[in-house]
């Protein structure tokens, strides 16, 4: 039967991905050799690593003075390196789940940290809106896509101090307006490649304004002089994350993706809301992701919980449990995922509430 990957990350990737990457692994560019035997040093691997960064600026459409790194450590590296560069006094976070509260903790290290709002109230299940940032904050760090509650900011909001942003989960589901940050930052594992790599989109001219020394490896500069190859970069995930900017770029890019995605979004929604066994989690429209959706069986068919979930396994979803803070089903619908997929879901809803 065929599977239906809805995980949440490590989740699905294009099987263009997946090919090019057996390949390599077995003869890399024609070298004779695995991607995973040859020096990072070597020409081919240059190129491959030219052309991800490339490929992620014409995508983006990242403006001048913007570098593009690949690191490792993750995204939750990044909930470190972040303040260790850009906070001197005070920075400004929004608390919109278990990633915005891990990175503000980081933060909380390096100086005064100030939470403009959290949802925490409510678990989660909004995006507050009109919060004051401070003036003299040396940054704005928000979550854009909150993959264990299925929230979502999907505009780039105007600030008044600089802007940073985790799009572990929505990159590359949307145009971004890069400009309007000064770092954008995300594990790889959820739309672009295999976990081990994280990627970074860092305004050249927002670095700089710390006191602090700042070691070697967790310096910006220090990988945007070396073009991410200050030590041995994560090869493979580098190696897949450029297949799926390829695959991105033949779809018809982020625009492309950005309609498939609501597309597909909107039928698992709708059949949610239509569905006299289900409900959504998250209260306002506008706040719901398109690329992690939770849901939660009505109250008067709770008992059926675990059953739906057995039900949806023997139909080939996979991954579909939902994070154990929120319970009740995520269903992710990363770019790779084919509206297929969703079909099949709501399918199986479908035949389970004529059961009942
Ligand atoms: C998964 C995730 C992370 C953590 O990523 P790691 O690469 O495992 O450190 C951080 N932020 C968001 C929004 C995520 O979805």
């Amino acid at each position: 039967m065929k599977k239906h990957n809805f995980s949440a990350g490590p989740s699905i990737l294009p099987e263009f991905t997946i090919k090019k990457t057996a390949e390599a692994v077995l003869d890399f560019a024609g070298t004779g050799l695995s991607v995973m035997e040859v020096s990072h040093r070597d020409k081919e691997f240059m190129a491959v690593m030219a052309q991800a960064n490339a490929l992620v600026k014409e995508l983006l459409e990242v403006p001048s003075g913007y570098e593009v790194l690949f690191l490792g450590g993750g995204a939750s590296m990044q909930f470190c390196m972040v303040p260790y560069n850009f906070l001197n006094k005070k920075a400004a976070y929004l608390n919109t789940g278990t990633w915005a509260s891990k990175a503000l903790k980081e933060a909380k290290f390096f100086g005064e940290v100030v939470e403009v709002a959290s949802s925490k109230d409510e678990n989660f299940c909004y995006i507050p809106k009109n919060y004051e940032i401070p003036s003299d904050a040396d940054y704005f760090h928000i979550t854009t896509n909150n993959t264990i509650f299925g929230t979502e900011i999907r505009t780039d909001l105007d600030v008044n101090v600089p802007l940073i942003a985790d799009m572990s989960s929505d990159i590359f589901s949307r145009p971004v307006d890069v400009s309007k940050y000064a770092l954008i930052y995300g594990g790889a594992q959820k739309n672009l490649a295999p976990a081990g790599v994280a990627f970074v989109i860092v305004k050249e001219d927002a670095l700089g304004k710390v006191d602090r020394p700042i070691p070697t490896m967790l310096n910006y500069r220090t990988h945007m002089e070396n073009e991410s190859m200050f030590n041995t970069p994560p090869v493979l995930p580098i190696f897949s994350a450029l297949q799926t900017l390829i695959w991105l770029k033949e779809q018809g890019g982020v625009k492309e993706m950005e309609k498939r995605n609501i597309r597909k979004a909107d039928i698992l929604y709708s059949e949610i809301e239509r569905n006299k066994l289900f409900k959504t989690t998250v209260k306002n429209v506008e706040d719901r992701s398109l690329m992690n959706i939770c849901f939660v069986m009505n109250e008067e068919y709770k008992e059926l919980e675990n059953e739906f979930k057995n039900f949806a396994i023997a139909n080939g979803m996979v991954g579909i449990k939902g994070h154990r803070s929120v319970g009740g089903f995520r269903a992710s619908t990363y770019n790779a995922l084919p509206e297929e997929s969703v079909k099949a879901l709501v399918a199986a809803m479908q035949e389970f509430e004529r059961k009942y």
